[in-house]
């Protein structure tokens, strides 16, 4: 399978009239200005001079704000500009990010004529009342249609939900999943909420009223929604907000965040807990006492196997008193894995 690497370019506020509570784009993208068709131009080139592997395949993305909310000028020069890579075959799609209610047969007949491929909806919840505690300023229903549409025209679907919404329960996020299972997309992204700076949620935080999640219940309630997708075949592109300067450790210099679940490794604490969870099953079907126990998995799953800082080996010696040995193949598919019981 050939590589894939994503060009991203950020489009901060940009005509989005609206002020979600938990949401300051400028501290999202770290970019504080208007982009134009030049701006899109030199990020593609200097990406397209830096991968290596040639024959990858690259797609440029439109990440922040509201793509299809911006003036349509805009959006038809942005497009332009990275359509003339995909007309030459230096790069081979374009995907954009949008909310439900920006999403009609007009505009989604606009992103046709440039050839986007994957159009991303920023859900969030799926219940109303925490969309409307939330300030996003559309419904639940709005996403069914939006997303119908979308896959009417033939692009592909992707949805972003995020977890810890002021007043949004572990139940409410399970329904969450289970409403966008239901209208198959290719893709989704699943994101904690973290307290950024200049937000409401900053002043709800700072007040009180709201308490953003531990981050061991962030990475429980994710591994749940992870199996759930993974379960419908549907792809989880990421879980947990990008690294940046900007979304860091609330502690370090220059960090947006003020508080909430961050972990520069959040992703691979939920997916080694959940291989903990795989070990662990194994062991409590045996009925033996185990001492050592051997995982053959894809040398690409073996971090997430041993876990951040040996995480999963330790709690599995120091709990169960079980060792823990970790086998890479290369036949292995990545996510699968063979366990096998050395020692009783
Ligand atoms: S709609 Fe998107 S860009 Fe606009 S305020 Fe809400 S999260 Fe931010």
């Amino acid at each position: 399978m050939k590589k894939q690497y994503v060009i991203p370019i950020f489009v901060p506020h940009l005509g989005c009239p609206h002020d979600c509570i938990f949401c300051n784009q400028k501290s999202i993208s770290g970019q504080k200005k208007q982009i134009t068709k030049d701006d899109v131009k030199k990020q593609i080139e200097y990406f397209l001079d830096n991968i290596k592997d040639k024959d990858s395949e690259k797609e440029v993305a439109f990440f922040g704000g509201s793509f299809t909310g911006i003036d349509i000028e805009k959006q038809e020069e942005l497009l332009q500009a990275a359509s003339e890579y995909l007309n030459n075959g230096k790069i081979h799609s374009i995907r954009i990010s949008t909310r439900p209610d920006y999403i009609d047969k007009q505009t989604l007949k606009r992103l046709k004529k440039y050839k986007v491929k994957t159009i991303e909806l920023g859900v969030q919840s799926a219940n109303d009342y925490i969309l409307q505690r939330s300030e996003r300023g559309h419904k639940f229903e709005d996403v069914k249609k939006a997303s119908k549409l979308i896959r009417w025209y033939g692009f592909k679907l992707g949805h972003q939900m995020m977890v810890g919404l002021p007043e949004s329960t572990r139940n409410d996020e399970i329904n969450t999943a289970k409403a966008l299972i239901k209208l198959k997309p290719k893709m989704v992204r699943i994101y904690p909420v973290l307290v950024i700076k200049g937000t409401k949620l900053e002043k709800e935080y700072k007040e009180g009223v709201y308490e953003p999640l531990p981050l061991p219940q962030a990475i429980e309630i994710c591994k749940t929604l992870v199996r759930m997708f993974a379960d419908k075949k549907i792809n989880v592109i990421r879980v947990g907000l990008q690294n940046t300067d900007e979304i860091s450790d609330p502690e370090s210099d220059g960090s947006e965040v003020v508080a909430g679940p961050f972990h520069p490794a959040f992703r691979q604490l939920v997916e080694s807990s959940m291989w903990y969870d795989a070990v662990v099953e194994k062991i409590k079907k045996l009925n033996a006492k185990v001492k050592e126990v051997e995982v053959t998995i894809n040398p690409i799953d073996a971090n997430n196997v041993i876990g951040h800082k040996r995480e999963n080996v330790l709690k599995l010696k120091n709990t169960y008193d079980v060792d823990l040995i970790v086998k890479q193949d290369e036949n292995m598919r990545q996510g699968k894995s063979k366990i096998e019981v050395l020692k009783t």
